[in-house]
């Protein structure tokens, strides 16, 4: 699975979210989710070391129906306007029959949606265009590697880092707005520097470093230790600076408090840092601004938090997003456990609730992959 974020554009004739958000004060995501990530189907012909879906090659027979998947769109439409960005992702959407449908169905309804698909055989150029005409905004591919050794060995399949070259030159054709995902672990981070040097060279909009969380197979891989955590983040915005795309972290929000310190220290005043690409972001986090829509329904906070608030076959989403125990507490930073609870910054950030889930089976316990320790 990949996981793009919503274009900076909202779906035509509404104002976009970061407009929206832009006019308000707080970094509380109450009303609204900003992006809802949908796991259209578990089904994928790769085979990823690190899948949090554990994908498999054939469909769920317990995923949505094709009705039950319009009445979902339905769903996000009572969040009301700004309606949130919707993600659609996998295993592979394209295992789907009806995923052409359902974004014609999408855009019908004025939500903006993106594919996040899975470099397979099925990807094809056609493929891309017509996703396009029927109202897809973005797309995002993953790279694990800068060369096909290291990235086909993590994806499982030989081949793959070639379909991926393809495919980026598809979606550039297509003229839609390309995101890298790439996965940081123990294993990729010596390789990241040349992924980037790689990227450069690629019509690219956005690069999201995905800071594994140890659920569903990626329990074989190992996290980032904090302390060279800290140093990738320092390094990622030093990088920034003069990086021609967008560079941005995935299940580790505490890149915004390195970037906040390292913009205080250039002397820039509030003002300023909430304006810049990072301010933007402040406060989004799982449960937060995020829900996540799995194959037969559940909604939880992310797709790495496997905790249910319910599911949209017995509930509303606008109901479980506003109302559930889980997302009101996800949203209160007051009620973080530990260094996370009484952080200065976790407003903005709050640490990865997935990851604090994963090793203490608390979401609300401290993110333990960031090792600041508040005053
Ligand atoms: S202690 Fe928690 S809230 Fe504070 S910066 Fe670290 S992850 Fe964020």
């Amino acid at each position: 699975m990949t996981e793009p974020q919503a274009p900076p554009a909202g779906p035509a004739g509404r104002p976009s979210y970061h407009a929206v958000r832009e006019a308000q004060t707080g970094y509380v995501y109450d009303r609204a989710p900003m992006l809802v990530y949908w796991e259209l189907t578990r089904a994928c012909d790769l085979a990823c070391h690190h899948c949090r879906a554990e994908a498999i090659s054939h469909r769920d027979p317990d995923e949505l129906t094709f009705d039950e998947a319009t009445d979902v769109l339905q769903q996000v439409v009572e969040f009301g306007p700004p309606l949130p960005h919707l993600v659609f992702t996998g295993g592979d959407p394209l295992k789907r029959g009806d995923l052409e449908a359902l974004v014609r169905e999408a855009a019908r309804l004025g939500i903006g949606a993106s594919l996040a698909p899975a470099a397979t055989p099925l990807l094809r150029r056609e493929a891309i265009v017509r996703l396009r005409d029927a109202g897809i905004q973005s797309i995002s591919l993953s790279l694990d590697g800068s060369c096909p050794d290291q990235h086909d060995a993590f994806r499982g399949v030989p081949g793959c880092f070639d379909q991926t070259v393809r495919a980026v030159n598809w979606v550039a054709e297509a003229g839609l707005p390309l995101q890298i995902n790439t996965l940081v672990t123990d294993r990729t981070v010596a390789d990241l520097p040349a992924i980037y040097r790689l990227l450069t060279a690629w019509p690219v909009e956005r690069w999201s470093l995905f800071f594994l969380i140890a659920v569903g197979r990626g329990q074989a891989l190992r996290e980032l230790d904090p302390a060279s955590a800290e140093r990738l983040m320092d390094w990622l915005y030093d990088l920034a600076a003069d990086s021609p795309f967008a560079i941005k972290t995935t299940e580790a929000p505490h890149y915004r408090r390195v970037a906040v310190e390292r913009m205080r220290a250039a002397g820039w005043d509030g003002a300023r840092i909430r304006r810049s690409s990072v301010g933007r972001g402040f406060g989004i986090r799982d449960g937060n601004g995020i829900l996540f829509i799995s194959r037969t329904g559940d909604v939880t906070p992310s797709g790495f938090l496997p905790m249910a608030a319910g599911n949209v076959r017995r509930a509303r989403l606008v109901d479980l997003y506003r109302s559930s125990a889980l997302f009101t507490a996800l949203r209160d930073p007051s009620r973080f456990a530990g260094r996370c609870g009484r952080c200065e910054y976790h407003t903005i950030c709050g640490g990865s609730r997935a990851r604090a889930f994963a090793h203490t089976g608390d979401p609300l316990a401290s993110d333990p992959l960031c090792p600041y320790v508040p005053a």
